[in-house]
């Protein structure tokens, strides 16, 4: 049994920027681990050199998928219009530069900032996430693009924690190419279990992140990827499925700070991609026999 979905890996894996040298080495560790897909976050990309990142991926034949949370002085989920306005500017800046690397999938936190809210989201906040999205899907549909609702725990959003917030959202959002990202290090938080959100979502699951309770060495925590790797068989799923995790080996400005990488749980990202990447395809191919 051979694994179909294209498996990732997240570059803060590798390395904390976008600069081109950075680039280089984050591509080329990707396919020498073994992967078929560079998972990059937008977050400071403004180093980001287009075409040598288009053409080092096409060169390595690498699938690459682009990643990000918003800001709280430009988050879409806002009551503010100001705020929400430079949200909507993010995403649609974000959906370009991934159209121009060569992307077909947008996702992650595109609907709030990542962070801790100090209050439940308001009425008026998701009427604005929900039109501004409206618009980014309108306009990632024009290029057959996905866009991605990257479910996150209660501390790093109060838009969507679970699985059916997720579908309501992407109901309300209304287009067939706004899809659910499941991420396991989230769902140990807010779901009952790893399999039931995988059932709710079924074919309208589009990306996944696979990562441990406390985001090190997968098998080295709590979580029961056997009972996962079954649920993503049981609904067929064909998507990437791209390993994230953190340390403070490697640092990213702003997004460590975000995700709350505070302590070391790795210092060899090569040693840690390539134990991920015999993990996910040893376990995703035992887990479709029957
Ligand atoms: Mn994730």
């Amino acid at each position: 049994m051979t694994v179909t979905n294209p498996l990732g890996v997240h570059a803060l894996v590798w390395v904390g920027d976008t600069a081109p040298a950075s680039i280089e080495t984050a591509v080329a560790e990707t396919a020498a681990a073994g992967y078929d897909l560079l998972e990059l976050s937008l977050h400071d990309s403004a180093n980001l050199d287009v075409a040598a990142t288009r053409s080092a991926l096409e060169t390595a034949g690498l699938q690459i998928a682009c990643s990000r949370g918003l800001a709280f002085d430009a988050d879409v989920s806002s009551d503010d219009p100001a705020v929400v306005e430079r949200g909507a500017k993010l995403l649609a800046d974000s959906l370009q530069l991934t159209r121009e690397i060569g992307g077909t999938h947008f996702t992650g936190a595109l609907y709030s900032a990542l962070g801790k809210y100090p209050a439940p989201l308001t009425a008026t906040g998701r009427a604005n996430a929900v039109r501004v999205l409206r618009e980014l899907a309108a306009e990632a549909a024009t290029t057959g693009m996905t866009l991605g609702l990257e479910i996150c725990n209660r501390y790093e959003t109060n838009v969507i924690n679970t699985c059916r917030d997720a579908l309501r959202l992407a109901d309300d959002i209304g287009f067939d190419n706004v899809l659910v990202h499941l991420d396991t290090y989230h769902m140990n938080i807010e779901e009952a279990d790893l399999v039931r959100p995988v059932h709710e979502a079924g074919d309208r699951l589009g990306y996944v992140h696979v990562g441990e309770n406390h985001r090190g060495y997968l098998g080295s925590g709590h979580l029961d990827f056997t009972a996962f790797f079954h649920a993503l068989s049981d609904v067929g799923y064909t998507g990437p499925i791209t390993f994230e995790s953190f340390s403070s080996a490697v640092v990213a400005p702003g997004l460590s700070a975000d995700l709350a990488v505070w302590r070391n749980l790795w210092d060899d990202g090569a040693d840690l991609a390539r134990h991920a990447h015999t993990f996910l395809r040893t376990g995703l191919a035992a887990a479709a026999h029957r």
